[in-house]
């Protein structure tokens, strides 16, 4: 490297260290993409690559030390020269959480887990390729189809991205390809999908692989929990009333991709009191229950209070999972949609840190 391109590259703006994280990202996200009939093994190492890279530069955006493995120690010089250690996939999703309060729901950190430790034993071996098993390369495709739901679900989420538009339609529609190797799998389902809608059930479109392949169960009030048979999709289809009386149009969506900003018959924001107000089937908070009122939180999300009643279920209107359990925390006396840990009273829940964790404080 030249003297002067050094010295460029040490004075990267955080701007431009940004945008040049993004646009590897996106770099190596399509090569998976184009290398996935050749290579499963090349394909999966940059696709993990890929989702590193994005959450690394969101987490940028809160500030550039917390890339950092220990932003104490750190010197924006060797930083800015890429010479310093940085934060491993799951760290970073911890950080996002913990400091920059920005949730990445439990199934998608999952999904960016399930690529990274494939990953991981893929570079170890040198015929880690499984591409000759069509089997396995399903998997591989249906894993990276969730992959890429998540990311895309989070990109279109995240303001800090509104000018990759372009970037995450092309790699949407890149994506496409992947269909072809799960047709095999989708064909061997027909019995299943058959018997399904033979039983007066219905049957949805999956938005991680395309296929109809969603088995969708009868519905608890507005929310109908669904299953993939082609991938590992399983999230919820909502159906609910406007709340603008002179609207009450129906809107749909799923929880993966949750409610759109507005309703698409009257431009109504809709946000998480929206939300509220449409699925809260619990009693509310009044004067005479409000000592015994328990609010909840999430444990997909760590959402705070943004957990409501509706009907036999709980929903959270903040990342829309739901469970039909709730639990309450021993040590706050906070409910929880998905249940607290067995001894709750010691190790707390999603915002607390029960006993052990207040005695350390001391
Ligand atoms: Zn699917
Ligand atoms: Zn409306
Ligand atoms: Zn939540
Ligand atoms: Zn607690």
């Amino acid at each position: 490297m030249s003297a002067s391109k050094k010295r460029q590259a040490a004075f990267l703006s955080e701007q431009e260290l940004f945008q040049s994280l993004t646009k590897s990202a996106f770099e190596f996200l399509e090569k998976a993409i184009a290398e996935f009939e050749h290579s499963t093994k090349f394909s999966t190492v940059n696709f993990a690559i890929a989702i590193e890279l994005f959450l690394k530069a969101r987490l940028m955006r809160e500030h550039w030390s917390l890339l950092l493995d220990k932003p104490d120690q750190g010197d924006k010089t060797d930083f800015f020269k890429g010479e310093a250690r940085t934060v491993s996939p799951d760290q970073t999703m911890e950080r996002l959480k913990r400091i920059a309060g920005v949730a990445i729901p439990a199934h998608f950190r999952e999904a960016f887990l399930k690529i990274a430790s494939h990953r991981n034993k893929m570079v170890h071996f040198v015929h880690a390729d499984d591409r000759e098993d069509d089997n396995a390369t399903a998997q591989i495709a249906a894993e990276q189809c969730a992959g890429w739901l998540s990311l895309r679900v989070l990109l279109e989420s995240w303001p800090e991205f509104s000018e990759f538009e372009n970037d995450i339609w092309r790699v949407g529609h890149a994506m496409e390809r992947h269909r072809a190797f799960l047709e095999a799998k989708f064909d061997s389902k027909a019995d299943v999908l058959k018997e399904h809608r033979d039983a007066g059930k219905r049957v949805g479109s999956c938005p991680s692989c395309k296929f109809e392949a969603v088995l969708i169960e009868p519905p608890h009030g507005a929310i109908s929990s669904g299953s993939c048979v082609v991938c590992w999709y399983a999230g919820s289809e909502i159906e609910l009333a406007c709340i603008n009386v002179d609207c009450a149009q129906p809107i749909q969506f799923n929880s993966y991709e949750s409610a759109p900003n507005e309703c698409p018959h009257c431009a109504t924001a809709i946000d998480e009191a929206f939300l509220t107000e449409a699925l809260d089937t619990g009693e509310g908070v009044h004067q005479d229950n409000y000592f015994d009122h328990i609010n909840i939180n999430c444990s997909q999300c760590t959402g705070y209070h943004t957990g409501v009643e509706h009907h036999d279920l709980y929903v959270c209107v903040q990342c829309l999972d739901s469970s039909e359990v709730m639990e309450v925390c021993d040590y706050c006396g906070e409910g929880q949609i998905g249940g607290v840990p067995e001894n709750s009273y010691l190790v707390g829940c999603e915002v607390c840190d029960g006993a052990a964790g207040n005695m350390r404080d001391d």
